[in-house]
Parts: C-alpha cells; structure tokens; sequence
C-alpha cells in the first residue's frame, strides 16, 4: 500500500474536520471542501439523519470520508457527551466549523422570548458548547483553525433579526477574542459573514432584497465553502482575528 493509499475510515490528511450543521446548506457544501481536501469530515446536524445520509454518502463516493454526529449544539448536556467521547477516541480534530443556526424572524415589538432564545442558543451556546473541548487538544498540538459562520446581519444589522443579528454579532465578538487568545499557539480563529445565500434558510427571504445586492444575486452554499476552504488551509496561517464578509458586494 503507498503511503497516501487509505482505508475507507483512514483521511488522507490523518485530521477530522468538525463542521456543525452540515446535513445541508452551507454546512453541507463546507462538509464536501474539506473532505476533498483530505480532512475526515464530522457531520455534526439536530435531527435530519436523511439529508445528513446522503451528505456522508456523497462525500464516501467521491473518495472522502466522513461520519455522522447527531447533537443539538445548543443542548449543553447533549454536546458535553458528544464532545467527551469525540475527544476521548483517537481522532486528530484539527478544523472547527461553527456553521449550525437558525433565524426567527419578526419584528421587534412581536418578537417573542421564545424566538429571542432559540436562535441565540445555537449560536452562541452552540459556540461554547462545540468549541471549548477542541481548544486544549489544539493547543497541546500547536495546530487548529476555527472558523465561525456569522452573517452580514451581524456586521449592518437587517430588519426584523435583532435577535439573529445580535447572535451573529456576539459570534464575531467571541471570534476576535478567541484569535487573540490562540495566536501564540499557532491556532487562527476567523468568522465568515455570509450575504443573502441560495439555501433552504433563505427560501422565505423577500425577491425584493436581491435589488440591494449589488451583484444582483444570492450567492451559492459553494461559493461560501471556498472560502471556508481557504481558511482551513496552510495558505491562511497568517489570517486570524478576521471577519471576512461574502456577500456579492452588500456591505
Ligand atoms: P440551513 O440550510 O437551514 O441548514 C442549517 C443546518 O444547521 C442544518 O444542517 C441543521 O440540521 C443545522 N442545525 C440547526 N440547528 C442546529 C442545532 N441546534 N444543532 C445542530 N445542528 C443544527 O442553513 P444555511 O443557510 O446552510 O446556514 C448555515 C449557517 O450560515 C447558519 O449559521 C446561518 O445563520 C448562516 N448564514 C446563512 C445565510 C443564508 O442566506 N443562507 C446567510 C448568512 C449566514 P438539521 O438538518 O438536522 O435541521
């Protein structure tokens, strides 16, 4: 056997890559970036086992590996185990995607407590809850790359997300500290702030906001994973503390 050869469970690069959300969407693309680059992907996703399935699948028939982490990484309990046993096992995670949200939105007057919690919860617990366990292991190694989705609503605000823009804000926040804290360890935190992207989060937002993106457009889950890609790589060791927004030219 050459030394790249590998068994269907052995990644090419010998690291994981964990990527919250990533049964569709943007996760889902992310999932397949870094697989083709040679990472074992973690499918981290709440409870669609179908749509994450066919992401493990795709990404086993193009050569990648990948395997399933179901949790619900706003559910500190439910997190504590699955990070505890991830850290535990023999797995080399060097990536970090924070990519799993949700939006609720209304208007503010209207917007319940209900609606306030369930999205900063993923978010930011969501954060805590997946990060804070990989930290350590990568700072023993003196490798890691975090890379935490925001979105352009934490960066200009939009109306009727005070609750979304405020998660993604706060992310941002924990992303600029977190880089100051990691940078001697050779570990770079950076966020990605996502314009209007064609998924199925999207599929409510009104035709009309396409006119305020200068690229007249929405952008492709695709095209967020390059970016991501580039992050994750050797050529970003010099980036971190970033907010990079991708966004057809929006802010
Ligand atoms: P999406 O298509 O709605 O997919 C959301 C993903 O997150 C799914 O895999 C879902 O799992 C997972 N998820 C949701 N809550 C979770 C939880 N509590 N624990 C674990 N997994 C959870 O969303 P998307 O458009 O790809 O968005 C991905 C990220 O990009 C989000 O953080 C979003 O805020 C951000 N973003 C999106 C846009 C956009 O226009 N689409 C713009 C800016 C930023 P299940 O399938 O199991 O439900």
């Amino acid at each position: 056997m050459s030394e790249t050869a590998t068994s269907p469970d052995q990644p090419k690069t010998g690291e994981w890559a964990l990527i919250t959300g990533a049964s569709r969407g943007i996760g889902a693309a992310i999932a397949q970036a870094l697989a083709a680059d040679g990472y074992g992907v973690l499918l981290n996703y709440r409870s669609n086992h179908e749509a994450a399935s066919a992401v493990e699948a795709q990404i086993r028939e193009a050569g990648g590996v990948a395997e399933r982490l179901c949790f619900d990484v706003a559910d500190a309990t439910a997190s504590g185990e699955a990070m505890t046993a991830l850290v535990a096992g023999d797995k080399v995670v060097s990536v970090l995607v924070n990519n799993a949200g949700v939006s609720a939105d209304t208007a503010f007057p209207a917007m319940e407590r209900e609606a306030w919690e369930r999205v900063l919860a993923p978010t930011l617990d969501g954060f805590y809850n997946v990060t804070r366990p990989l930290v350590m292991p990568m700072v023993r190694r003196r490798r890691g790359r975090i890379i935490n989705i925001s979105s352009v609503s934490g960066l200009i605000g939009n109306r009727g997300q005070v609750n979304y823009s405020a998660a993604k804000a706060g992310l941002i926040g924990a992303t600029r500290s977190l880089a100051r804290e990691l940078a001697k360890r050779k570990i770079t935190v950076n966020a990605v702030a996502p314009g209007l992207i064609d998924t199925d989060m999207s599929e409510d937002a009104p035709a009309e906001m396409i006119k305020h993106i200068p690229m007249r457009r929405m952008g492709t889950a695709e095209e967020v994973a390059k970016l991501v890609r580039f992050l994750a790589s050797p050529d970003a060791a010099y980036i971190t503390g970033q907010v990079i927004a991708i966004d057809g030219g929006l802010t």
